[in-house]
Protein backbone atom coordinates (compact mmCIF):
# COMPACT_ATOMS: atom_id res chain seq x y z
CA UNK A 1 0.00 0.00 0.00
CA UNK A 2 1.08 3.50 -0.16
CA UNK A 3 3.78 4.38 2.32
CA UNK A 4 1.71 6.31 4.78
CA UNK A 5 -0.35 3.38 5.17
CA UNK A 6 3.22 1.75 6.87
CA UNK A 7 3.92 2.89 10.59
CA UNK A 8 6.89 2.33 12.94
CA UNK A 9 7.59 -1.18 13.99
CA UNK A 10 7.48 -0.79 17.64
CA UNK A 11 5.19 0.60 20.50
CA UNK A 12 4.61 4.38 19.72
CA UNK A 13 7.17 7.16 20.71
CA UNK A 14 7.98 7.44 24.75
CA UNK A 15 6.25 4.21 26.08
CA UNK A 16 9.22 3.73 28.07
CA UNK A 17 7.23 0.69 30.12
CA UNK A 18 7.07 -0.91 27.74
CA UNK A 19 10.33 -0.72 26.53
CA UNK A 20 11.77 -1.74 29.88
CA UNK A 21 9.49 -4.58 29.92
CA UNK A 22 10.54 -6.03 26.69
CA UNK A 23 14.37 -5.14 27.86
CA UNK A 24 14.56 -6.96 31.52
CA UNK A 25 12.61 -10.31 30.46
CA UNK A 26 14.92 -13.24 30.84
CA UNK A 27 12.72 -15.21 28.63
CA UNK A 28 13.28 -12.56 25.86
CA UNK A 29 16.92 -11.82 25.92
CA UNK A 30 17.42 -15.56 25.97
CA UNK A 31 14.94 -15.27 22.58
CA UNK A 32 16.71 -12.46 21.62
CA UNK A 33 20.18 -14.24 21.68
CA UNK A 34 19.09 -17.38 20.44
CA UNK A 35 17.52 -15.07 17.41
CA UNK A 36 21.07 -13.90 16.73
CA UNK A 37 21.94 -17.98 15.84
CA UNK A 38 19.33 -18.41 13.76
CA UNK A 39 17.64 -19.90 11.59
CA UNK A 40 19.22 -22.97 12.65
CA UNK A 41 22.81 -22.79 12.21
CA UNK A 42 22.60 -26.47 11.28
CA UNK A 43 22.12 -25.86 7.73
CA UNK A 44 20.52 -23.41 5.12
CA UNK A 45 16.79 -23.01 5.75
CA UNK A 46 13.76 -22.55 4.15
CA UNK A 47 12.27 -19.24 4.75
CA UNK A 48 9.12 -18.66 3.84
CA UNK A 49 7.77 -14.60 4.01
CA UNK A 50 4.22 -14.43 4.14
CA UNK A 51 2.60 -10.54 3.50
CA UNK A 52 -0.46 -8.88 2.41
CA UNK A 53 0.45 -6.21 -0.25
CA UNK A 54 4.65 -5.92 -2.01
CA UNK A 55 6.56 -3.17 -0.12
CA UNK A 56 5.49 -4.41 3.50
CA UNK A 57 8.15 -7.07 4.11
CA UNK A 58 10.99 -4.46 2.62
CA UNK A 59 9.76 -1.48 4.82
CA UNK A 60 9.40 -3.72 8.35
CA UNK A 61 12.12 -6.78 7.39
CA UNK A 62 13.86 -6.20 4.56
CA UNK A 63 16.90 -5.71 6.31
CA UNK A 64 16.71 -9.10 7.97
CA UNK A 65 15.64 -11.22 4.65
CA UNK A 66 19.05 -9.66 2.79
CA UNK A 67 20.77 -11.08 5.85
CA UNK A 68 19.57 -14.09 6.02
CA UNK A 69 20.20 -14.46 1.86
CA UNK A 70 23.78 -13.54 2.61
CA UNK A 71 24.30 -16.16 5.22
CA UNK A 72 23.10 -19.03 2.96
CA UNK A 73 19.22 -19.54 3.54
CA UNK A 74 16.52 -19.56 1.11
CA UNK A 75 13.77 -17.23 0.76
CA UNK A 76 10.61 -17.33 -0.80
CA UNK A 77 8.13 -14.52 -0.84
CA UNK A 78 4.51 -15.05 -1.05
CA UNK A 79 2.30 -11.99 -1.69
CA UNK A 80 -1.41 -12.39 -0.80
CA UNK A 81 -2.59 -9.57 -3.49
CA UNK A 82 -0.55 -7.16 -6.02
CA UNK A 83 -1.54 -4.36 -4.42
CA UNK A 84 -4.03 -3.17 -7.08
CA UNK A 85 -6.15 -0.57 -5.13
CA UNK A 86 -2.55 1.06 -4.21
CA UNK A 87 -2.95 4.27 -5.96
CA UNK A 88 -4.58 7.78 -6.02
CA UNK A 89 -3.76 8.14 -9.75
CA UNK A 90 -7.41 8.38 -11.45
CA UNK A 91 -5.93 7.09 -15.11
CA UNK A 92 -3.82 3.89 -13.66
CA UNK A 93 -6.77 0.96 -13.68
CA UNK A 94 -6.28 -2.41 -10.97
CA UNK A 95 -4.87 -4.47 -14.02
CA UNK A 96 -1.83 -1.49 -14.56
CA UNK A 97 -1.41 -1.50 -11.40
CA UNK A 98 -0.88 -5.26 -10.36
CA UNK A 99 1.40 -5.13 -13.51
CA UNK A 100 3.28 -2.43 -12.20
CA UNK A 101 3.39 -3.51 -8.15
CA UNK A 102 4.31 -6.96 -9.03
CA UNK A 103 7.29 -5.98 -11.19
CA UNK A 104 8.36 -3.70 -8.70
CA UNK A 105 8.37 -6.28 -5.94
CA UNK A 106 10.68 -8.70 -8.02
CA UNK A 107 13.01 -5.63 -8.86
CA UNK A 108 12.86 -5.06 -4.90
CA UNK A 109 13.46 -9.32 -4.28
CA UNK A 110 16.53 -9.31 -6.74
CA UNK A 111 18.25 -6.50 -4.74
CA UNK A 112 18.07 -8.90 -1.76
CA UNK A 113 18.38 -11.54 -3.27
CA UNK A 114 15.44 -13.35 -2.46
CA UNK A 115 14.84 -16.71 -4.96
CA UNK A 116 11.68 -17.07 -5.22
CA UNK A 117 8.24 -15.13 -5.39
CA UNK A 118 4.80 -16.27 -5.03
CA UNK A 119 1.49 -13.98 -5.53
CA UNK A 120 -1.70 -15.62 -4.49
CA UNK A 121 -3.96 -12.92 -6.53
CA UNK A 122 -6.47 -11.47 -3.48
CA UNK A 123 -7.98 -8.58 -4.25
CA UNK A 124 -6.42 -5.60 -2.16
CA UNK A 125 -8.33 -4.05 1.00
CA UNK A 126 -10.41 -7.08 0.91
CA UNK A 127 -8.24 -10.27 2.64
CA UNK A 128 -11.05 -11.92 4.87
CA UNK A 129 -9.00 -14.36 7.10
CA UNK A 130 -11.55 -17.04 6.63
CA UNK A 131 -11.10 -21.04 6.02
CA UNK A 132 -10.96 -20.76 2.39
CA UNK A 133 -7.81 -18.39 2.66
CA UNK A 134 -6.11 -20.94 5.76
CA UNK A 135 -6.67 -23.49 3.26
CA UNK A 136 -4.87 -21.84 0.63
CA UNK A 137 -1.88 -21.14 3.22
CA UNK A 138 -1.51 -24.34 4.18
CA UNK A 139 -1.17 -25.65 0.72
CA UNK A 140 1.53 -23.00 0.50
CA UNK A 141 3.38 -24.41 3.59
CA UNK A 142 3.03 -27.86 2.59
CA UNK A 143 4.45 -26.91 -0.90
CA UNK A 144 7.29 -24.92 0.34
CA UNK A 145 8.13 -26.64 3.75
CA UNK A 146 9.57 -23.68 5.42
CA UNK A 147 11.62 -24.32 8.24
CA UNK A 148 10.55 -20.67 8.90
CA UNK A 149 7.71 -18.34 8.32
CA UNK A 150 7.90 -14.79 8.61
CA UNK A 151 4.63 -12.72 9.16
CA UNK A 152 2.77 -10.29 10.13
CA UNK A 153 1.18 -9.07 13.49
CA UNK A 154 -2.40 -9.90 13.44
CA UNK A 155 -2.86 -8.34 17.24
CA UNK A 156 -1.63 -4.71 15.25
CA UNK A 157 -4.93 -2.86 15.52
CA UNK A 158 -2.95 0.77 15.89
CA UNK A 159 0.07 2.50 17.06
CA UNK A 160 0.33 5.57 18.37
CA UNK A 161 -1.86 8.13 17.69
CA UNK A 162 -1.08 8.24 13.82
CA UNK A 163 -1.61 4.98 12.43
CA UNK A 164 -4.41 2.44 12.14
CA UNK A 165 -2.95 -0.92 10.85
CA UNK A 166 -4.34 -1.62 7.81
CA UNK A 167 -6.66 -4.51 7.81
CA UNK A 168 -4.68 -6.52 5.43
CA UNK A 169 -1.87 -6.88 7.47
CA UNK A 170 -4.00 -8.05 10.45
CA UNK A 171 -5.73 -10.47 8.17
CA UNK A 172 -2.64 -11.63 6.58
CA UNK A 173 -0.91 -11.82 9.63
CA UNK A 174 -4.42 -13.91 11.34
CA UNK A 175 -4.99 -16.06 8.89
CA UNK A 176 -0.59 -17.18 7.90
CA UNK A 177 -0.84 -18.09 12.09
CA UNK A 178 -3.75 -20.24 11.44
CA UNK A 179 -2.26 -22.14 8.60
CA UNK A 180 1.07 -22.51 10.45
CA UNK A 181 -0.49 -23.87 13.51
CA UNK A 182 -2.29 -26.31 13.64
CA UNK A 183 -3.76 -26.75 10.22
CA UNK A 184 -0.88 -27.33 8.23
CA UNK A 185 0.52 -29.62 10.92
CA UNK A 186 -2.44 -31.81 11.72
CA UNK A 187 -2.74 -34.74 8.91
CA UNK A 188 -6.90 -34.54 9.52
CA UNK A 189 -7.31 -31.17 8.68
CA UNK A 190 -7.86 -30.25 4.93
CA UNK A 191 -8.03 -34.00 3.71
CA UNK A 192 -8.73 -33.23 -0.07
CA UNK A 193 -4.69 -31.38 0.44
CA UNK A 194 -3.68 -34.92 1.90
CA UNK A 195 -5.24 -36.64 -1.04
CA UNK A 196 -3.09 -34.32 -3.43
CA UNK A 197 -0.21 -35.34 -1.55
CA UNK A 198 0.67 -32.63 0.10
CA UNK A 199 1.71 -34.02 3.58
CA UNK A 200 1.53 -32.26 6.93
CA UNK A 201 4.00 -30.08 7.85
CA UNK A 202 5.87 -28.93 10.77
CA UNK A 203 6.80 -24.95 11.38
CA UNK A 204 9.82 -24.59 13.40
CA UNK A 205 10.55 -21.03 13.70
CA UNK A 206 7.79 -17.89 13.58
CA UNK A 207 8.79 -14.81 13.49
CA UNK A 208 6.39 -11.89 13.84
CA UNK A 209 7.25 -8.67 11.92
CA UNK A 210 6.55 -5.30 12.76
CA UNK A 211 5.25 -6.69 16.01
CA UNK A 212 3.58 -5.30 18.95
CA UNK A 213 5.61 -6.63 21.79
CA UNK A 214 8.85 -7.65 20.01
CA UNK A 215 11.46 -9.92 21.87
CA UNK A 216 14.08 -10.13 19.64
CA UNK A 217 16.73 -8.09 17.08
CA UNK A 218 18.12 -9.03 14.24
CA UNK A 219 21.52 -6.71 13.74
CA UNK A 220 20.59 -5.22 10.53
CA UNK A 221 23.34 -2.90 10.16
CA UNK A 222 25.73 -4.23 7.42
CA UNK A 223 22.41 -4.43 4.81
CA UNK A 224 20.75 -0.78 5.74
CA UNK A 225 21.53 -0.16 2.08
CA UNK A 226 20.64 -3.36 0.89
CA UNK A 227 17.05 -2.31 2.12
CA UNK A 228 16.62 0.85 1.47
CA UNK A 229 17.71 0.03 -2.01
CA UNK A 230 14.88 -2.53 -2.18
CA UNK A 231 12.60 -0.20 -0.48
CA UNK A 232 13.06 2.24 -3.68
CA UNK A 233 12.36 -0.54 -6.03
CA UNK A 234 8.64 0.09 -5.39
CA UNK A 235 8.66 3.37 -7.27
CA UNK A 236 5.13 3.62 -7.18
CA UNK A 237 4.60 3.92 -3.61
CA UNK A 238 7.12 6.44 -3.04
CA UNK A 239 6.26 9.02 -5.40
CA UNK A 240 8.42 12.18 -4.27
CA UNK A 241 8.48 10.87 -0.61
CA UNK A 242 11.92 9.66 0.26
CA UNK A 243 11.72 7.17 3.03
CA UNK A 244 15.73 6.93 4.22
CA UNK A 245 15.30 9.25 7.09
CA UNK A 246 12.11 7.68 7.99
CA UNK A 247 13.53 4.43 7.73
CA UNK A 248 16.61 4.64 9.58
CA UNK A 249 15.27 6.35 12.53
CA UNK A 250 12.72 3.40 13.06
CA UNK A 251 16.04 0.73 12.99
CA UNK A 252 17.48 2.79 15.20
CA UNK A 253 15.39 3.28 18.09
CA UNK A 254 15.00 -0.72 17.69
CA UNK A 255 18.55 -1.26 17.81
CA UNK A 256 18.53 0.70 20.92
CA UNK A 257 15.71 -0.91 22.67
CA UNK A 258 17.94 -4.44 22.56
CA UNK A 259 21.68 -4.44 23.88
CA UNK A 260 24.55 -5.73 21.96
CA UNK A 261 23.70 -4.37 18.93
CA UNK A 262 24.62 -2.32 15.96
CA UNK A 263 23.22 0.98 14.34
CA UNK A 264 20.61 -0.48 12.94
CA UNK A 265 18.04 -3.36 13.83
CA UNK A 266 14.77 -4.58 13.04
CA UNK A 267 12.62 -6.95 15.57
CA UNK A 268 10.45 -9.48 15.95
CA UNK A 269 7.96 -11.35 18.44
CA UNK A 270 9.65 -15.16 18.10
CA UNK A 271 8.20 -18.12 18.18
CA UNK A 272 10.12 -21.58 18.40
CA UNK A 273 7.47 -23.79 18.00
CA UNK A 274 8.02 -27.71 19.63
ZN1 LIG B 1 0.62 -2.97 3.17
Amino acid sequence: MAAQDHGPSGEPEGDEDARLSAAVDAESFEAAEDAQRHPDPSGPNRIAVIFAHPDDAEFICAGAVARWVAEGHHVTYVLLTSGDKGSEDPAVTPEALVATRTAEQRDACAVLGVQEVQFLGYADAMLVPDLAMRKELVRVIRTLRPDVVVCQDPTVRFVGQNYLNHPDHRAAGEATLDAVYPAARDRMTFPELLAEGLEPHKVREVYLAGANAPDVAIDITAYMETKLAALRCHKSQMGEWDPEPEIRKWAREDAERFPDHGEYAETFKYFKLD
